[in-house]
């Protein structure tokens, strides 16, 4: 069993590369099905899906866009508690179809909060597209059009995910033990 060391922490790998690559590909091949015929705009969101975005999107086969996005999170005043504002949405989404590209939805809130900050800007669509789901820790509803893998309840890091800043160079996802 293939091991690794993050800071203070041991994980093991618990998604091999071939079987994430798969799964990616799957993802690529529904999108570029049910967006046949349009250009639509995918906002990877860093900085957890900078690898995911870069596998997914070489096998996009549709003429589209992709900008980058980010989510700063800062401590508000006390009544209101974190305000976490989207930052570089370079690009005018007014019409267009947007595909969000998440690396992990856990409770869903992030997520939440992103839907509801690019309905402001009245695209023709939102759709949100992740690597990871953890389907027993979502916590508001909210729509996953595409999802690569469902992972239980575990911390991972690996492919782009990090533990404290560290473990996202890596090919295999792996679990915390
Ligand atoms: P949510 O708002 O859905 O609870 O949290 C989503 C964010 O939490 C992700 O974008 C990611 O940054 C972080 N996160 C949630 N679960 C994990 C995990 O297992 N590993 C890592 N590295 N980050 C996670
Ligand atoms: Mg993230």
């Amino acid at each position: 069993m293939k091991k690794i060391q993050v800071k203070d922490k041991s994980f093991a790998i618990s998604i091999p590369e071939a079987e994430i690559l798969k799964q990616v590909q799957r993802v690529a091949a529904e999108i570029n099905r049910d967006f046949a015929g349009r250009e639509p705009l995918f906002l990877p969101v860093l900085n957890g899906s900078f690898i995911f975005a870069a596998d997914l999107l070489r096998e996009i086969t549709l003429s589209c866009e992709v900008s980058f996005i980010k989510l700063a999170s800062y401590s508000g005043v006390r009544s209101t508690g974190e305000i976490r504002e989207v930052i570089g949405l370079a690009s005018d989404i007014t019409g267009r179809d947007v595909i969000i590209v998440e690396d992990i939805i856990d409770s869903g809130l992030t997520m939440a909060h992103m839907i509801e900050t690019l309905e402001r800007h009245n695209p023709a669509s939102i759709s949100v597209c992740s690597l990871l789901v953890k389907p027993d820790a979502l916590k508001v509803q909210i729509p996953i059009h595409y999802r690569a893998m469902d992972i239980p309840n575990d911390f991972i890091v690996g492919y782009g995910l990090d533990y404290d800043g560290f473990g996202r160079n890596t090919r295999d996802i792996f679990t915390l033990v």
